[in-house]
């Protein structure tokens, strides 16, 4: 793993030594999917430990003092938004796992699931624990159907072991986990979408408030969260919540796996500590930059992020630090653009997703998303005008803040990003009928000729 001391210094000495990996670290043992080797490898052993030692109170505040916020993109403090639900509900509280993963460049629940699904179950029987729940729902994407299947064999065999049931391990704590598929839609990610969803309804957003805390699955109290970040749970119960925050930065505690694709020589899942540098998780991790390219851009936390320019390179990937750099880590899904990519090129790309996942329910992002793709899209031909790239940031404004949901705002990031630092490109595409770099860059003699017929 990267060395990762740069975050680390003038700090006490690290009880796991420089890159533990609290959630990946028996992802190379074979068969550790099924229960038998998890087991062998400590596994549940946390989850005995939780329902020994703690009070379910008491593991909201090991929680929040390990300092865990939500790997699904938004960051928010775990044990504090679990400590919104009502002390006292007249009807059932849910714990809800958001297993949707579907935003570009991100791939991490994916793995967890598939290749240690106990890890995640263990984590939401935990989660269950500490916040009385005693059903509690599995959320995967339907399109992730070796993860979903994975996730259900390994509640049959947790259900099996007495791990779920009545009165687990002898604590008088009684909880059934049910797994669900998705449909297959983006905006099922959505927290108050997932809840629909779930209930058997077109997954549309709800609006907020009241928020999930107080009227979630069937006007229940629900916490819902991620799956990295349930995944996250038998290490804090395991090591204890200073060991855990002992990593990262003093505000983005513990690791993170980030999903690094696009441009590099090693793409993959890496673990390690929050604040290590893009510079060292595209260097040493990522092998470095694919036929020796220079970087062009990096979108830091999946495609929703701002893209930031090869002047970041250094940037701590913690939230405060990406977000004072004009984006957010989000699901921390880095992917690495080099500089043969046309950037109005990989901008329809993302901004065609966005419209095909719109959900259609507001104005601004139904209509917004289809006019935003339908102007790129012309830019790219090399049939565009100057005046559309101002129409763009316009459109763009008109959306920001005005949609029902995040995906609105989501979709103007990577045009905003984009046209503000490389807008030359965008120019060279309307004066030139070309991309200003890669294979698009010989077009302009073809579409010349065309435009001449
Ligand atoms: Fe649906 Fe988009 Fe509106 Fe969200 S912002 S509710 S995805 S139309």
């Amino acid at each position: 793993m990267a060395d990762s001391t740069e975050t680390q210094t003038e700090r006490a000495p690290l009880p796991l030594g420089p890159n533990p990996r609290f959630i990946t670290e028996n992802f190379e043992v074979p068969g550790i999917d099924q229960i038998e080797v998890y087991r062998a490898h400590g596994g549940y052993e946390a989850l005995a430990k939780a329902l020994k030692s703690f009070q379910p109170d008491e593991l909201v505040e090991e929680v929040k003092k390990s300092g865990l916020r939500g790997r699904g993109g938004a960051g928010f403090a775990t044990g504090l938004k679990w400590s919104f639900l009502p002390k006292e509900s007249p009807k059932p509280r849910y714990l809800c796992v958001n297993g949707d993963e579907s935003e570009p460049g991100t791939f991490k629940d994916r793995m967890i699931m598939e290749v240690s699904p106990h890890l995640l179950v263990e984590g939401v029987i935990i989660a269950s624990y500490a916040t009385k729940v005693h059903h509690a729902f599995i959320y995967v994407r339907g399109e992730l159907l070796k993860a979903g299947l994975q996730v259900e064999r390994a509640v049959r065999e947790a259900v099996e072991a007495g791990f779920i049931g009545k009165d687990i391990l002898g604590s008088g704590f009684d909880l059934a986990i049910t797994v669900h598929h998705g449909a297959g839609a983006y905006i099922c990610g959505e927290e108050s979408a997932l809840l629909e969803s779930l209930e058997g309804k077109r997954g549309y957003p709800r609006l907020k408030p009241p928020f999930p805390a107080v009227v979630g699955l069937y006007s229940g109290p629900t916490v819902i969260n991620n799956v990295e970040t349930l995944a996250a749970l038998p290490a804090i119960a395991r090591y204890g919540a200073d060991a855990y925050a002992a990593y990262g930065t003093e505000k983005s505690k513990g690791t993170r796996v980030y999903c690094l694709s696009g441009h590099v020589n090693r793409p993959g899942n890496y673990e390690a500590p929050l604040g290590l540098s893009l510079r060292t998780l595209i260097e040493d991790l990522g092998g470095g930059m694919r036929d020796g390219r220079a970087v062009k851009a990096i979108i830091p936390g999946g495609s929703s992020s701002p893209m930031l320019g090869a002047d970041k390179l250094d940037l701590p990937l913690d939230y405060e630090a990406v977000a004072a750099a004009g984006s957010m880590l989000g699901s921390a899904g880095v992917i690495v653009v080099d500089d043969q990519t046309c950037i109005v090129g990989a901008t329809l790309r993302m901004s065609e997703f966005y419209r095909d996942e719109s959900c259609g329910k507001c104005t601004p992002c139904r209509e917004g998303t289809f006019w935003l793709v339908q102007l790129v899209e012309r830019l790219e031909a090399g049939e565009g005008r100057e005046s559309d790239i101002d129409l763009l940031l316009d459109i763009c404004d008109n959306m920001f803040g005005k949609c029902f949901c995040p995906l609105g705002d989501a979709a103007t990031s990577c045009i905003v990003s984009s046209i503000k630092l490389f807008r030359d490109e965008y120019i060279h595409h309307v004066r030139e009928h070309a991309c200003l770099v890669g294979p698009g860059a010989t077009r302009a003699h073809a579409t010349a000729e065309a435009h001449a017929r």
